[in-house]
């Protein structure tokens, strides 16, 4: 045993190989309780053991890596989450108010401080609302936003489609090292991309289009048996997203992209099914837990094998970018974020809605009058400006009664506020901006 120490304390130090890559796959509209793995924060209620999770690929990621338990967006929208991982900023920092409002120029993003290190950068997206357009482009060599099919308001591509983009974005030839952002949009409604073969595998699930629900979960007449058919829709896009990163990741390691890897899989914010509280089915509304616990699991392998195991703090997705970068070994942090395997606190998480738009103010930041949140100290704080409300509740647990926790916490949330921003007006050009609004896309997603 000591000489086997002493040879192996003797032999040079691994010298880093010259062709990492790092993956970062974006689930859109995942709900952290959608995976297998979360198992431990499961909300669906009640605890059905034949209605669950199969996401085997996510899985195997977590079990070799590290899985953030409560791992938390910063607003309930696609390009405004999407933006604070690319900026490590949250929505007053990046300033984005909902989808259809550009990245501001003058952020310095992910992609950027990867080229800037002599990275290649491909990133392929599976909706419009993260086309070029919106300025999450910037740094990328090839940004494939060449979503084929409408859906209503949108453009998007199933998981399938997204993969073979993928496939041809990377035979074409790609440099080493390689940062590629993958973006699947299947778990957003309406739930239909699933193949046959999954689909299978949920046998109660209902309809694809959850719209006609809304109003019964609201009037509260909603049955157990069509809450149960929409849970089913939903997981089994959930299983097919999963099973197309599994085909993703075969892919990429059998054109040898995966020896030295890092692997990030996260998702932009969560989906309100039948949940009290929340706006049934969908999101952009609320600032709770459906919309905003998000999974993030990070894999490594080879020099950048990342640790094992779960994170139980909270973990929020503006560190997501300064904690790729320091596993690579790529100095400063991006924006405001940072790495979650060095921190010594969790510091608070913020979030806030994005609707009712017809309500926002003009007068200051947009967003102030809707739904917002903090997590702090294993709490999180509600406030509902419209509604006069608010809710403290232990992270994943009931309501609680603790008025010095929540005037903390409250003057918290009034200290984020009263930093924000101020109005933005959409900065879109005037054609731009018309053809969305044909689409009545600047309001989705
Ligand atoms: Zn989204």
């Amino acid at each position: 045993m000591i000489l086997a120490l002493l040879l192996a304390c003797s032999r040079p130090s691994p010298q880093p190989s010259p062709q990492p890559t790092v993956v970062l796959i974006s689930w859109d509209t995942t709900r952290a309780d959608a995976l297998s793995s979360y198992a431990d924060v499961r909300s669906w209620r009640p605890q059905e053991p034949d209605l669950g999770p199969s996401t085997p690929t996510a899985d195997g990621l977590a079990a070799r890596g590290t899985r953030f338990q409560w791992a938390l967006a910063h607003a309930p929208t696609t390009l405004s989450s999407h933006s604070s991982v690319m900026s490590g900023r949250d929505s007053h920092g990046h300033r984005v108010v909902r989808n259809g409002y550009p990245l501001p120029a003058d952020l310095p993003l992910l992609a950027e401080r990867f080229a800037a290190a002599g990275w290649d950068t491909i990133a392929v997206v599976g909706a419009s609302t993260l086309e070029a357009g919106m300025g999450l482009n910037r740094g990328f060599r090839l940004y494939d936003d060449q979503v084929g099919t409408r859906v209503r308001a949108r453009y998007e591509d199933r998981a399938d489609r997204v993969n073979e983009r993928v496939f041809a974005a990377v035979d074409k030839g790609v440099a080493r090292p390689l940062f590629l952002f993958v973006h699947y949009f299947d778990p957003h409604s309406p739930w239909d991309s699933a193949s046959p073969e999954v689909r299978q595998k949920f046998p109660q699930a209902g309809p694809a289009e959850p719209g006609p629900l809304v109003e019964k979960a609201v009037a509260g007449t909603l049955s157990d048996e069509e809450a149960r058919a929409a849970r089913a829709a939903y997981l089994a896009e959930v299983a097919w997203t999963d099973q197309q990163t599994g085909l993703l990741l075969d892919g990429l390691r059998k054109r040898r992209l995966l020896d030295d890897s890092l692997v990030v899989l996260f998702s932009d914010h969560g989906e309100a099914l039948d949940d009290p509280g929340s706006w049934p089915y969908g999101h952009g509304l609320d600032a709770d837990l459906p919309a905003l616990h998000v999974p993030l699991i990070i894999a490594g392998s080879g020099r950048f094998a990342a640790p094992v195991g779960v994170d139980a703090r909270p973990a929020r997705l503006l560190d997501l970018g300064s904690t790729v970068l320091a596993r690579v070994g790529l100095p400063g942090a991006l924006g405001e974020g940072q790495d979650l395997f060095a921190r010594t606190e969790a510091l608070p998480s913020f979030a806030e809605a994005t609707k009712p738009d017809a309500q926002e103010r003009t007068d200051a930041w947009n967003n102030l009058p809707f739904d917002r949140s903090v997590v702090d100290e294993g709490h999180l704080l509600r406030v509902t400006p419209l509604r006069g409300q608010s809710r403290l509740s232990r992270l994943g647990d009931s309501a609680v009664v603790d008025p010095e926790r929540t005037e903390r916490l409250r003057a918290k949330l009034e200290a984020w506020d009263a930093a924000a921003p101020g109005f933005r007006e959409v900065e879109l050009e005037e054609e731009t901006r018309k053809a969305l609004e044909a689409l009545g896309y600047v309001e989705g997603g």
